[in-house]
């Protein structure tokens, strides 16, 4: 029979739940030999027992509580008393020290109330355990460094923080306190980013062009091209507002109100919404030209090769009229400029397709645990976003994982069917996908210790999902 403690050294003697916590009591089993007073060996004896309530993490979905029976000796030779000193257990804290490493661990995945909840403790003894994760975020993260390197920035209490990330793995790679060159350029030489980075991804600010020409040189950096697209969207939008000054008011509002038919892509279009643009088009001639000018743009990224998205672009810049090409910032003046200043950058899209579309979601999470903690220090928002990350590493089934696939491929193992008839990976991409929805279905959140985790550090057990801790306990 298992234990329901499942600590090592002690022995749960009973154990009991009133529906709101359990009660786990329990003996250490290991005994001092020598006085902790005097220290003459084998002359002690018992004296008698002190019940002593430790926290425990919870299991089942309910918070436990340790009731130790801890032993007291009386020792023959100097007559003082001592209690038996114990193990796993924090004295000063009065919890066991895995349930401090949970409150560590949760505190910087969950809210404190909902961890402090779970515990059956209050909110300021989670506050105080899990306040030494930061610490430990910012002594000891050492970021990996991926392949397709994304940069990009947010805004946190007032000030432009650097944020980068693994594009390929849609991974956080770490935040930086500033957006300064010269973080940037520390940072890539100390993670020894020459060796490993092979592509960036950025929007069209300078100084990031810079550092990744300085730091790693024969890098191509990627301009965006959402961000390259938002702008010729942008400038249709300006001149829409623009010509229809010169309308009856009830047209513009019109227009405003049909403004989606620009938006959406002609092919995107119903038969309705086509019908619609084209009337609307074929009596607004600059309206059209800007139209027409967006699509192809939207076209070009659709081009087969660098050289014929080359020739697409080239002849792009030259067939923009004046007339939809003249007031900087509100048509396509904007794009002609940045087409020009960052053709190499766009064009690097071609040889290295991708996009910064996860550094801007993970900016997107950054900003919503920004918002729940109000009054967070940027250390602590760092420590956040970045633990789950770090204890993800930690478990190692990141480069695991990469060793399989390549074993895998190099072997030619999942080309061979195994013997239920199906491909290899066929099985393993039906398997994770199973995977997936067991951990959507739970929430990500473990059943026992109620804790929340990333998919790569569950374990399926049954019908459900547990927490590695959890399932090697198997309670
Ligand atoms: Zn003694
Ligand atoms: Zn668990």
């Amino acid at each position: 029979m298992t234990d329901i403690l499942d600590l090592p050294d002690w022995k749960a003697t009973s154990s009991r739940s009133d529906g709101s916590q359990y009660l786990i009591e329990a003996d250490y089993l290991v005994h001092p030999s020598a006085c902790l007073k005097c220290g003459s060996i084998g002359h002690l004896y018992k004296h008698g027992t002190k019940k002593t309530i430790y926290t425990d993490s919870p299991i089942r979905g309910l918070p436990v509580r340790l009731v130790a029976n801890v032993q007291r000796y009386r020792c023959r030779d100097c007559g003082e008393t001592f209690l038996q000193p114990l193990g796993a257990v924090l004295d000063d804290r009065r919890m066991t020290r895995r349930c401090a490493e949970y409150i560590t661990d949760q505190g910087m995945r969950d809210t404190f109330s909902r961890v402090a909840e779970h515990i059956g403790c209050d909110e300021k003894t989670v506050r105080n355990v899990a306040s030494s994760a930061v610490a430990l975020v910012a002594d000891e993260f050492r970021p990996y460094v991926p392949e397709s390197l994304g940069i990009d920035e947010t805004q946190l209490s007032g000030v432009m923080r650097l944020v980068l990330t693994d594009v390929d793995r849609r991974l956080p790679v770490d935040i930086l306190p500033n957006r300064e060159p010269a973080s940037l350029a520390q940072w890539l030489h100390s993670n020894r980013a020459a060796e490993k980075v092979l592509r960036v991804t950025t929007d069209m600010y300078p100084p990031y062009k810079n550092v990744v020409r300085d730091r790693l040189p024969g890098v191509p950096v990627v301009v965006d091209k959402f961000h390259v697209l938002k702008m010729a969207d942008f400038a249709v939008e300006t001149i829409r507002r623009k010509v229809s000054k010169s309308k009856p008011k009830e047209v513009g509002r019109e227009w405003k109100r049909q403004s989606v038919l620009l938006r959406l892509r002609n092919r995107e279009l119903d038969e309705r919404g086509r019908f619609n643009l084209d009337m609307w088009l074929a009596n607004e001639p600059t309206l059209a030209t800007a139209y027409w000018a967006k699509e192809r743009l939207y076209d070009i990224y659709k081009a087969n090769s660098r050289a014929e998205a080359e020739m697409l672009l080239d002849q792009w810049r030259v067939s923009i009229p004046p007339e939809i090409a003249s007031v900087p910032r509100h048509d396509f003046k904007a794009v002609l400029t940045a087409t020009k200043n960052w053709r190499e950058e766009i064009l690097a899209y071609f040889d290295n397709p991708i996009t910064n579309g996860y550094t801007e979601a993970f900016n997107g999470l950054i900003k919503i645990m920004n918002r729940r903690g109000r009054g967070y220090s940027f250390e602590v928002i760092r420590a956040r976003m970045l633990w789950p990350l770090q204890q993800v590493l930690r478990l190692d089934s990141m480069p695991k994982h990469e060793e399989l696939r390549h074993n895998f491929e190099s072997s030619g193992v999942f080309m061979r069917p195994n013997n239920t008839g199906f491909p290899m990976e066929a099985m393993r991409a039906y398997i994770s996908q199973q995977h997936q929805a067991v951990f959507d279905r739970i929430g990500g959140q473990c059943p026992s210790c109620l804790g929340v985790f990333t998919l790569p550090e569950m374990t399926v057990r049954e019908e459900t999902m547990l927490c590695r801790k959890c399932a090697e306990r198997a309670v």
